[in-house]
């Protein structure tokens, strides 16, 4: 969840976590996290664009695709008009090119404030396309994942893209070009379920919700009484399931390094030939 403000435009904030009371301009220098209890709140696509890729190196793409009513299902229509409004966003996904330290890299990023992050034909088509640039053109593939699932009001459109997206990860696998996962808050069912986690390295940020059925569903289909810590990037940590778990700080350089190490700066060479071939 985003910060609470106590009042517009005030100087303090609530923490969504431990409910203290927090300095704005703390919170801004510290990437929107609480300095008491470490809580990650959510934060904008863009902003984390910003905060994680060299400056002004992210170029947007895919921007004219936009969701269709196709089923025509209840109010689905009036909510698009109104999530667009409020985060002047086409869809919950941001795709495009970005740069690690000069080094190329293919990116998206998924923004929770438009409805839920959810995944329909849009985000489905963006997530394809940035794991398709980067088997084409030969540069890792970057992906943020903020999400409670499929867009239900896109019905079987949206959870074939969960057949979509995992075939072009498998594109970056034959080309062998790396793909990055990182879980945020809250990366779950549809979306954990296809593209998020099948990629090489998944890392996630402190405390974030990840899982399939959320705890009230397993508790109603008779799993019983789950752990405390169920469905937090810890316990999917302690259950190998993502190989770190990274503090929002730390993110440019984990990545940065990583991309290094999975042969990155390889990328920016070869993928200036690839270019170059295909133009
Ligand atoms: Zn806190």
């Amino acid at each position: 969840m985003s910060a609470k403000s106590l009042k517009q435009g005030d100087a303090f904030l609530q923490c969504q976590g431990c409910k203290k009371i927090l300095f704005r301009v703390d919170f801004e220098q510290n990437l929107h996290v609480c300095g008491y209890c470490n809580h990650h709140h959510r934060i904008p696509a863009l902003t984390r664009m910003r905060w994680t890729f060299d400056e002004d190196s992210f170029e947007e793409l895919d921007t004219d695709l936009r969701s269709l009513d196709t089923l025509k299902f209840p109010e689905y229509a009036e909510k698009l008009v109104a999530a667009e409004e409020k985060t002047r966003m086409h869809d919950s996904i941001v795709s495009g090119r970005a740069k690690l330290d000069d080094m190329p890299v293919s990116v998206a990023v998924a923004d929770f404030s438009f409805m839920g992050g959810s995944m329909g034909s849009v985000a489905g088509e963006k997530i394809t396309r940035t794991l398709e640039r980067a088997a084409q053109q030969r540069i890792p593939a970057i992906i943020f994942c903020a999400s409670g699932g499929a867009r239900m009001q896109e019905g079987i459109l949206s959870l074939m893209q969960m057949a979509k997206t995992s075939a072009a990860v498998q594109q970056c696998r034959e080309v062998g070009v790396p793909y990055i996962c990182v879980f945020t808050d809250p990366t779950m069912a549809g979306v954990l379920a296809s593209y998020a986690s099948i990629a090489d390295v998944i890392v996630a940020e402190p405390k974030s919700l990840v899982g399939f059925a959320g705890a009230r569903v397993a508790k109603q289909a008779g799993v019983g009484k789950v752990p405390d810590d169920f469905q937090t990037a810890e316990f999917v940590f302690k259950h190998g399931m993502i190989d770190a778990i990274v503090p929002r700080k730390e993110m440019r350089a984990t990545l940065t390094s990583l991309v290094k190490t999975l042969g990155g700066h390889l990328f920016l060479s070869l993928g200036s030939v690839v270019k170059e071939k295909m133009a």
